[in-house]
């Protein structure tokens, strides 16, 4: 069952040239390992408040990301990530946990992930990861409104299980250009995170690329580029 058209990324953000709302959360992760998001109260046309929490927690839980959206497509709003949203993730004092892995922002287009220091990466292109991920899980069941959270967790967990990995492989993931692409293997939907360097030019091959499966965020492989 395909639902393209749906999948604008933020529907109940009610995208449009103008005149929609901002929606955010947390996502958590609970003493068992079991990830959830929690909604922020609706936001304004560009701006959202997020409620109090301390130390990366909320409600007892370790914030492991958080997320908004950006639901203004006329060519009067920056899309991007905005000052404010970089500079507020990245001077946040209870936003400084290891297990923190940044914000995510999802715009028309694409999504992109405010680092803890503040750098903006862009990690794929809206439309495809949605409809990717709808066409390959069950989630045709679930309206719009939970799949934008289901895809929120299910990025927040990969890149979180894949920054792990990366770091144990030796991989400076701070100064690596992180690019987010899913593929199929073996009827599986797979988050491929590929870890590259910053400093790219003159230089060819040294990618680390981590596999992910999307349901359960288990690694299925690692590889290198050369
Ligand atoms: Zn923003």
């Amino acid at each position: 069952m395909r639902v393209p058209l749906l999948m604008q990324n933020s529907i109940d953000s009610q995208p449009g040239v103008s005149g929609g709302h901002e929606e955010g959360g947390f996502v958590l992760r609970d003493a068992n390992g079991n990830v959830s998001v929690s909604r922020w109260q609706q936001g304004e046309q560009d701006r959202i408040i997020l409620p109090t929490y301390q130390d990366c927690r909320f409600e007892g839980q370790e914030i492991i990301a958080t997320l908004h959206t950006h639901p203004n497509t006329g060519g009067n709003y920056l899309q991007e990530p905005s000052e404010t949203d970089k500079r507020a993730v990245r001077d946040d004092p209870n936003l400084k946990a290891a297990f923190y892995e940044g914000e995510l922002v999802i715009s028309q287009e694409k999504i992109y992930l405010i680092e803890s220091n503040g750098q903006v990466r862009e990690i794929g292109d809206t439309r495809i990861i949605l409809q990717v991920d709808l066409e390959g899980t069950m989630a045709a069941v679930l309206t719009p409104d939970v799949l934008q959270d289901d895809i929120a967790v299910s990025l927040a967990r990969a890149i979180a299980a894949a920054n792990k990995r990366a770091r144990d492989s030796g991989v400076d993931v701070l100064q690596s250009i992180i690019t987010i692409t899913q593929r199929a293997l073996d009827g599986d939907t797979l988050w491929r995170i590929n870890y590259g360097p910053r400093e790219y030019i003159g230089r060819r091959g040294g990618d680390l690329i981590v596999e992910v499966d999307s349901s359960d965020s288990s690694i299925k492989q690692v590889l290198r580029g050369q």
